[in-house]
């Protein structure tokens, strides 16, 4: 099965993502630590996105479906969680018509506790593993638990970035979720929790999907 989580920054969507990797053994594909990966490596694409990316901004419709395209080739059966794709109508289009999705998955999240989040978060430089400083640190500071790689704060989880992810948030990503709707593949998932009542939740529709 191929699950789609979407929601706003700061909602969750990595967090529940690695969930379903660590519990179910699902493949996650993350568009976001994809690019942040070519920024690091300072690859011709990441060289091009860079200032897109840490200024909040999204990168085109075009980069994203070959991004896309060359991960998901070949996992056609396989058990995937997408965090991230789609975040426009071009792109939710684009894989409805190339890829058979199960479902979308709204982590669902009010807007003062989504900056809370994002301006506490750390996220480890290796696995992508996501750790907040209050609601879920890590048993040694500034140390990943799962790999013992450092953890840092993203470039783009500040105060003026954020504000620009949320706006792009409302105009070209929330309005893809009444597509799904349409589609009858909508199902919402409160993410205002703690994590494990979250990870609960989402084990319960995850079962609903299934069938
Ligand atoms: P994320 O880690 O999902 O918060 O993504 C970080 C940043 O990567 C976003 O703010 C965008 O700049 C870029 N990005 C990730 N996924 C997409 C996408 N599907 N479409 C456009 N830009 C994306």
């Amino acid at each position: 099965m191929i699950v789609i989580l979407m929601g706003a920054p700061g909602a969750g969507k990595g967090t529940q993502a690695n969930y379903l990797k660590d519990s179910l053994g699902f493949r996650k594909i993350s568009t976001g630590d994809i690019l942040r990966k070519h920024i690091a490596a300072k690859s011709e694409l990441g060289k091009k996105i860079e200032t897109i990316v840490s200024a909040g901004h999204l990168v085109s419709d075009d980069i994203l479906q070959e991004v896309l395209r060359q991960e998901i080739e070949g996992e056609k059966n396989a058990n995937v969680v997408l965090d991230g794709f789609p975040r426009s109508q071009p792109q939710a289009e684009w894989l409805e018509e190339n890829v058979d999705t199960t479902g979308v998955i709204h982590i669902d999240v009010g807007q003062e506790e989504l900056i809370r989040r994002i301006e506490g978060r750390l996220t480890c430089e290796k696995c992508e593993a996501v750790y907040h400083v209050t609601d879920n640190p890590p048993k040694k500071e500034g140390i990943c638990d799962r790999c013992k790689a450092k953890l840092v704060r993203r470039k783009d989880d500040v105060r003026s970035s954020i504000l620009v992810r949320l706006d792009a948030y409302d105009k070209q990503t929330s309005p893809v979720l009444g597509f799904y709707k349409k589609k009858g593949k909508y199902f919402r998932l409160d993410g205002n929790g703690k994590p494990a009542t979250i990870n609960k939740d989402l084990l319960q529709l995850m079962k609903k999907l299934e069938r």
